[in-house]
């Protein structure tokens, strides 16, 4: 096709192909072979916005037991859930690097949702990706890779999953901007369209949904906008070719709230479930599905194989998290409410008709107590997500006693903490709904991907109980007005300055300080640059020291204060979450020894992040297009390949030890060969049903069926409804696709995923304190040669990393696989993973993308 068109792609692939869900699908096959038609219908579709308790809610099957499903946000903890944890945001565990705590995170965060009734989670996410720096959602995610986002969302899944709830890896795919994803928000008639190349999809975007499908996540949610000038949600080349062909996604694609624009031809393209069921408008019950699913199938539009297939997916991604076991999952749906706090309300309250009020919220604890606390993986997973990227002369770590031993001071230390983002919000932490304001200290960004805080501990009073109060004087002022030029005094008192700052963005359906989602420009927001410069000019009338700390939702420009003499230290804090407060204490006084590297480039300016790197803020026509021409180059691809100078790059941060690296091996384990081996055929066989039409007063609404205004139902109300006659299916509708060589099996072809060579490297502590090191490894393909000669490979990427705790001295093996698909590019006439076998690929290690120490060759 066209640059910026999709082909086609028909018809879905079925589920139930692979040997890790054969089970689930046979148990599932049972059930829905009993189901009638409303029955299927209602597995499929959302009873309509704020009808059911979570904020998407599926009808039951009754006659066969199968319960309706919870569908809860979101990726950083339980939306709208009371007595539950306020995790720190994907970007701030993208920051930790650690595979242990997004596992843990996840695992903490799957087991709260299933107490609290929630079948499905509505994360991971990891798109966005980054592309643009300014994304308003980007904090949602890991970082601004596709390796790092796949590895932390496999983790993050595996966690949720392991606890019997289904995670949703999210959005598939192209979701880079707040700005026009849909087209309601934004005024527009249509969303806008994200415009990727297929080398681009495979080796950016679509990288880590692979890594999500190969986790076994049961869930995909397709984005609002437009991939390709064709809605993702009725997308059949992604959902039906990528996701369920080459990917062999076996779970449910789910729409994004009000994501699906079409009927019949989004169920033709792949579509599962619709989300939250209401139409085209929201919260108007206009179903494009429900009733209209049930005539679509019953005058032969949509085939009943499809709707089987639908339905399948849904009831076997229930078996296969276990959530038939009464043991776990009592099948009462959630104990809390998302739209009241009151423990008596309505369960219905989107409808107009429902006075039945029940106890909807129990107030059920989830937080984990003693040793299981989630409080504890929460603060650790803030603490490891700060990143310390200034330290002049070891300045920090500060002594919780003040002055070193070996200095005479007449008078105690006196440390004043300045900023807004020190303290908390008086209006209290979630005084703005879905955390929409940036006032107090920022430990979320905004959106359907925030929660309520239980607490939120702020930096200014963690760090006065942190100090020895007989030896430090600890004073604040909680604010960036009035500026402190004008009261220099208070500035002039202090030894140590310590300031804090922040930046906010969030998801495009709210605006805060004039940021529509998505942000405007990098810099710090409400004053933030002027306060740190006045705070370093004024501290200890300019003889003090300033320690910076950073709240953001991703890169922020720190050109205007990073090389003034009198700030020793600046720290990137990331998105905290609740043990916000505790975490950066850990940190400032040397309690843990920072381990945090950047998830993303810090540049010096916005624009030198490029032409792809820019937010299209003003629609460019009547489908606004984006094209991403610069492909592979976003974030430290693009400043490595236009060599552009940058403040601090991908990957980087410090500690207060020193690491030493040596003795790089490369060791082959397979042959190089360029194509993956055939794709596998199992013979396992998706169910079979008789897939005939059924009788269509099947469909009709029961007789005495009380129905509630605006809620979605599958029923019909006359059989004159079903118009017979010949539906044309989409253009390209006959042509019948080849599998892909890329697929076989979850995750795609399994050659893919064998190890081709293992690397070894040593790392030694060399300093005087216990750390933890992120070692990093990067691939190199420019010494290829033969045919991958002429492919255009970027300067570095990043193919895997491992942390690793070194006691003082000590030195640590460091261990990482190559599998088939870190060595291959993505041959586009191919159309398959390609691994240059002439020449050598180069394998590079070491603390950063720029701190490359060892080199070695594959
Ligand atoms: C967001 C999704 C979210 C859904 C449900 C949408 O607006 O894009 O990420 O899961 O709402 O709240
Ligand atoms: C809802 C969100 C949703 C958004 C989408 C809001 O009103 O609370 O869940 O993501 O609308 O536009």
């Amino acid at each position: 096709p066209a640059d910026g068109q999709s082909p086609p792609w028909y018809p879905t692939p079925q589920g139930g192909t692979v040997t890790q869900w054969s089970e689930s699908y046979k148990k599932a096959a049972a059930l829905v072979e009993k189901m009638t038609l409303p029955e299927k219908v209602n597995i499929t579709t959302g009873t309509g916005w704020q009808m059911g308790l979570a904020v998407g809610n599926t009808g039951p099957a009754n006659n066969v037991g199968f319960p309706g499903l919870a569908l809860q946000d979101g990726p950083l903890g339980l939306r709208f859930a009371d007595n539950a944890t306020a995790f720190p945001a994907g970007i701030t565990v993208g920051a930790t690097w650690s595979k242990d705590l997004m596992y843990k995170r996840g695992k903490a965060h799957g087991k709260e949702a299933r107490l609290k009734g929630i079948n499905v989670l509505l994360g991971p996410c990891v798109g966005p990706l980054g592309r643009m720096p300014a994304g308003g959602r980007n904090w949602e995610g890991f970082g601004a890779d596709p390796v790092l986002q796949g590895i932390a969302a496999a983790q993050t899944i595996k966690g949720i999953q392991e606890e019997g709830v289904m995670a949703t890896i999210k959005h598939f795919v192209g979701n880079e901007q707040e700005h026009f994803r849909q087209s309601w928000e934004w005024g527009l008639p249509n969303a806008m369209s994200s415009n990727i190349d297929d080398r681009t999809l495979h080796e950016m975007y679509g990288w880590p949904f692979a890594d999500s499908v190969k986790a076994g996540v049961a869930s995909v949610m397709c984005s609002y906008q437009m991939t390709n000038n064709s809605y993702s949600c009725g997308n059949s080349k992604l959902l039906n070719g990528i996701l369920k062909d080459e990917l062999g996604f076996q779970g449910f694609v789910q729409s994004d709230w009000l994501a699906q624009r079409s009927g019949v031809a989004s169920a033709l393209a792949g579509l599962d479930m619709s989300m939250p069921g209401d139409g085209l408008i929201w919260a108007q019950s206009n179903s494009l599905w429900g009733a209209e699913l049930s005539k679509a199938v019953l005058n032969g539009s949509v085939p009943v194989s499809r709707l089987n297939d639908m339905v399948t997916r849904i009831v076997a991604s229930w078996y296969q998290l276990g959530q038939d076991d009464k043991s776990k999952f009592d099948g009462e749906g959630p104990n809390f409410s998302s739209w009241t706090n009151d423990e008596i309300g309505l369960i219905n309250p989107g409808s107009p008709d429902d006075h039945d009020k029940k106890t909807v919220n129990r107030f059920v604890n989830v937080q984990g107590e003693g040793d299981e606390a989630h409080s504890t993986i929460a603060r650790q997973v803030a603490t490891e997500g700060t990143v310390l990227v200034k330290n002049t002369d070891g300045f920090l770590p500060l002594s919780k006693d003040g002055w070193p031993a070996d200095q005479n001071h007449e008078v105690n230390l006196r440390v004043g903490i300045f900023g807004e983002d020190s303290a908390q919000n008086p209006k209290g932490p979630n005084a703005c709904p879905d955390r929409g304001c940036n006032e107090g200290t920022l430990a979320s960004g905004w959106g359907s991907g925030a929660v309520e805080f239980p607490y939120l501990i702020d930096p200014a009073s963690a760090l006065k109980k942190a100090f020895n109060k007989d030896k430090v004087y600890v004073t604040d002022f909680p604010t960036n007005t009035p500026p402190l030029k004008q009261t220099p005094i208070i500035l002039k008192d202090q030894d140590v300055c310590i300031v804090f700052a922040n930046a906010d963005s969030g998801e495009g359906y709210m605006a805060s300080g004039g940021i529509h989602g998505d942000r405007n420009d990098l810099f710090l927001q409400n004053g933030g640059d002027d306060l740190i410069r006045n705070v370093a000019d004024g501290c200890g009338d300019g003889k003090g020291s300033t320690v910076v700390v950073i709240h953001t939702v991703g890169p922020v420009i720190l050109e205007k204060f990073i090389d003034h003499p009198n700030i020793k230290a600046v720290v990137i804090a990331n998105l905290p979450g609740q043990e916000s407060g505790n975490a950066i204490a850990d940190i400032l006084l040397g309690v843990v020894n920072p381990s945090g590297k950047l998830p993303y480039t810090i540049g010096k300016s916005l624009e030198d992040y490029g032409e792809g790197g820019q937010i299209l803020y003003y629609a460019n026509g009547v489908i606004p297009q984006q094209t991403f021409s610069e492909g592979l180059y976003i974030d430290y691809r693009h400043f490595d390949k236009y060599g552009i100078a940058l403040t601090f790059e991908f990957g980087f941060g410090l500690s207060y030890t020193t690491f030493e690296y040596s003795n790089l091996r490369v060791n082959k384990v397979l042959e190089k060969s360029a194509l993956p081996a055939a794709r596998p055929t199992y013979g396992i066989e998706p169910p079979k049903y008789d897939d005939k039409i059924p009788d269509p007063k099947e469909a009709l609404f029961p007789s005495g069926f009380k129905t509630l205004k605006k809620f979605v139902y599958p029923y019909i109300s006359k059989l004159s409804d079903i118009k017979q006659g010949k539906y044309p299916y989409p253009e390209g509708y006959d042509i019948k696709q080849p599998l892909s060589e890329a697929g076989g099996d979850e995750g795609g072809n399994p050659d893919l995923w064998n190890v081709y060579a293992n690397v070894t490297v040593d790392v030694k502590n060399a300093g005087s304190v216990v750390g933890k090191e992120v070692v990093q490894l990067y691939l190199n393909f420019n010494d290829v040669q033969g045919e991958a000669r002429d492919v255009d490979f970027p300067d570095r990427v990043l193919r895997g990393f491992e942390k690793v705790e070194i006691q003082p001295g000590d030195v640590s093996t460091v261990a990482f696989n190559l599998t088939r698909r870190d060595l291959s590019y993505w041959d586009v006439v191919q159309q398959n993973w390609v691994m240059p076998t002439e020449g050598t690929i180069t394998v590079r290690v070491g603390a950063s993308s720029r701190d490359l120490r060892l080199t070695g060759w594959y």
